[in-house]
């Protein structure tokens, strides 16, 4: 069974730009613009990844890696936050929340992917396509 990655993204660009990166690389996708359902999410699919952006509409990213670090059934997800507008601590804020990894946006896909399989470590995807 191939990996999934949930997206967490309200940007609807950047929402399907790491989808489709993520799913021509072989895995599968759930995506989410919202914190809340992003928890429900997870509880429900257990991602082997969530990449999470920090400025969404309703809950901050950061509230809801507290909570996902808070669940004994889900704090073992390794999370990768993703940030606009970075600001000097934000990569602290974000450690301190419990994330495993930090990127600056704009990410650079070829990092991003980089950072993806060094946290999902060689887990199953999709073979490629012959
Ligand atoms: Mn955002």
């Amino acid at each position: 069974m191939p990996c999934t990655v949930l997206i967490v993204e309200d940007n609807e660009l950047n929402q399907k730009l790491f989808a489709d990166v993520l799913d021509a690389r072989g895995y599968d996708t759930l995506r989410t613009a919202e914190g809340v359902a992003a928890f429900d999410l997870a509880r429900a699919h257990r991602p082997d990844l969530i990449v999470m952006d920090i400025q969404l509409p309703t809950v901050s990213g950061l509230e809801v890696i507290r909570w996902l670090k808070d669940a004994a059934d889900l704090a073992a997800i390794p999370i990768l936050a993703v940030t606009a507008f970075a600001m000097r601590g934000d990569a602290e804020r974000i450690y301190e929340a419990g994330a495993e990894a930090y990127m600056p946006k704009p990410v650079i896909l070829s990092a991003f992917m980089d950072q993806v399989e060094a946290l999902i470590g060689g887990k199953a995807r999709r073979p490629d396509p012959i």
